[in-house]
């Protein structure tokens, strides 16, 4: 069995106690140990700040978009392990876990890109010289300066590499020293993409650290001027928001966090329409993908009533093709569930929307593919129906972090819109339509209360790059229950690790600030 050790004061060093046992869930042999009992956290976060943050600092921005593509080239080459351990921790069939590392290697090479066209310099502007007195004899400038604290960056189970990467590499470019602390249960996958980011020894010292098991201390470590960046519950980031560090010292945070997200078919798509076809397919494969263990995933489907019983009738047509299983096997298109406790909370989700839905594809009746269903945490997707959405309030509120959506009817476009924003706040939401006017409309009507507005016209049926995928050149993140974060969206992402500060001077004074000129 692997011990995960943690690399912190630029060390190895294996935490005390038993720690956590990671397992494969098909199988449920045991992977893995985590432990981080007994850590000198203070001492290693100090070591970050001042040796990693200060070496980073001093390679600016171009020296530091290099390091992430002399990075990006050093994991590639490690590929077909991290899809072994993919496999064996997350138990996902190969499309699945290209979903993760594949992802994650291209936000890695996407940052070191965009990096390379940022010019070298302490700062950043933001926006012009204001004046402040008469005949231009005193001005404002803002600037946007690299964080000379560290990021502790906290990971949900669901994205061991891409959750990794996508908040490392805007952090990293920014100048900023990182602090992973990956979800216990898939923690092996991100622990050896550091392993061999260190072994590759193209970081500093210092700007990269991990620590592998328990969370206890990790808040406590933090300055003041520290970031804390987190993907997770809801539950726990309102933990985190309690934390000394955060309410009384004013530690930044960015977090993460649950969605009930949705799609809604456009009144013009009726069956056999290319939109109407469109919100089939991207139904099934957000329902699919992962086992919807995605937080972009599609968890509510809104339709015209009128097309309520042809979509179920459609998705259900697609879901019965859909082999679960051992992803071991060629033929099996979703595995598993990350581990028992997630099977646990999904089977008590389901139960919970169930109480008061119709069953439109039955799950339970799906028979596993060489696994057994008494230790593989394998679930076959489920399709709900609440003929009655407005009496069927948990579908708004529930979310279900495994292969389960519900599908609801609307009677017009204001109900539909009405209802994505019951989720009080979501990722991502998609409309499928061939109506240019009703496409327009639901991005103004629901931009607001989304992170990302996803439209799927006919001509872009090919083209889209799916409902539940984060591009980096996108923002990802979305107000109120989905944590009110913001990440990605690219240059957009490293204002998080920036300060804002106004400069004010003679302006002939403040053009000479140590600066690069893009600021977008
Ligand atoms: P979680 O239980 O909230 O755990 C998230 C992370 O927080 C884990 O690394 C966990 O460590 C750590 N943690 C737990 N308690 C902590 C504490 N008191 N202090 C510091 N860290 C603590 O969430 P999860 O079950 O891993 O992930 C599922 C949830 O994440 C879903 O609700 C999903 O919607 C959400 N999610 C959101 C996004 C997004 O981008 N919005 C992406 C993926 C997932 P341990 O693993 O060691 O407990």
């Amino acid at each position: 069995m692997h011990t995960l050790s943690n690399y912190l004061g630029g060390r190895w060093l294996d935490g005390q106690g038993a720690g956590a046992t990671l397992r494969d869930p098909v199988t449920g042999e045991a992977l893995a140990r985590a432990s981080s009992a007994g850590l000198d956290l203070a001492a290693g976060f100090d070591h970050a700040r001042r040796h990693g943050g200060a070496a980073l600092r001093a390679l600016g921005y171009a020296g530091r978009a290099a390091m992430l593509a002399r990075l990006a080239e050093a994991l590639q080459t490690h590929r077909d392990k991290y899809y072994d351990i993919a496999l064996r921790n997350s138990g996902t069939v190969r499309n699945d876990s290209a979903v993760d590392i594949d992802g994650a290697l291209y936000t890695l090479g996407y940052y070191a890109r965009l990096g390379a066209t940022l010019e070298g310099g302490a700062l950043r502007l933001d926006g012009e010289q204001a004046a402040l007195a008469k005949n231009d004899a005193y001005a404002s400038q803002h600037v946007l300066a690299p964080v000379r604290g560290l990021a502790l960056l906290i990971n949900a189970f669901n994205f061991p590499a891409w959750g990794l990467w996508e908040k490392a590499a805007p952090a990293l470019l920014s100048g900023v020293p990182i602090v992973l602390k990956p979800a216990t249960a898939t923690a092996w996958l991100a622990h050896e993409m550091v392993r061999d980011a260190i072994a590759a020894d193209v970081l500093p010292p210092g700007a990269l650290s991990v620590v592998c098991g328990g969370a206890d201390g990790l808040l406590d470590a933090l300055h003041p001027l520290d970031l804390l960046s987190f993907t997770g519950s809801a539950d726990t980031a309102a933990r985190l928001r309690a934390h000394p560090r955060l309410a009384h010292d004013g530690v930044r945070l960015n977090a993460e966090t649950d969605s009930v997200n949705s799609a809604i078919l456009g009144p013009d798509a009726a069956p056999g329409a290319p939109a109407f076809d469109s919100l089939v397919r991207e139904a099934v494969r957000e329902i699919t993908v992962k086992s919807g263990q995605k937080c972009t995933a599609i968890r509510r489907i809104m339709v015209p009533s009128a097309h309520y019983q042809a979509t179920a009738e459609a998705i259900a047509a697609r879901l019965e093709e859909v082999t679960v299983g051992n992803p071991r096997n060629e033929s099996v298109r979703m595995g598993a569930l990350v581990s028992r406790a997630q099977f646990d909370a999904v089977q008590a989700g389901l139960a919970g929307l169930r109480a008061d839905s119709d069953v439109l594809f039955d799950g339970g009746s799906v028979a596993l593919v060489d696994a057994d269903p008494a230790v593989a945490t394998c679930m076959a997707p489920w399709l709900l129906g609440a003929p009655d959405p407005d009496a069927h309030p948990s579908a708004h509120h529930t979310e279900v972090f495994g292969p389960v959506a519900t599908l609801l009817p609307y009677r017009d476009v204001d109900h539909a819109w009405d209802m994505a924003r019951r989720g009080q706040g979501s990722l991502v939401v998609s409309a499928y339509s061939d109506d240019t006017g009703f496409l327009a409309r639901t991005a103004a009507e629901l931009a607001d209360s989304h992170g990302r507005v996803h439209l799927v016209s006919p001509e872009a049926a090919r083209a889209h790059t799916g409902h539940g995928n984060v591009m980096p050149q996108s923002m990802h993140g979305g107000p109120g229950r989905a944590g009110g974060g913001e990440e990605l969206g690219g240059l957009r992402a490293l204002g998080f690790y920036h300060r804002r500060c106004a400069v004010q001077g003679a302006p002939g004074r403040l053009r000479a600030l140590d600066v690069s000129p893009r600021t977008d």
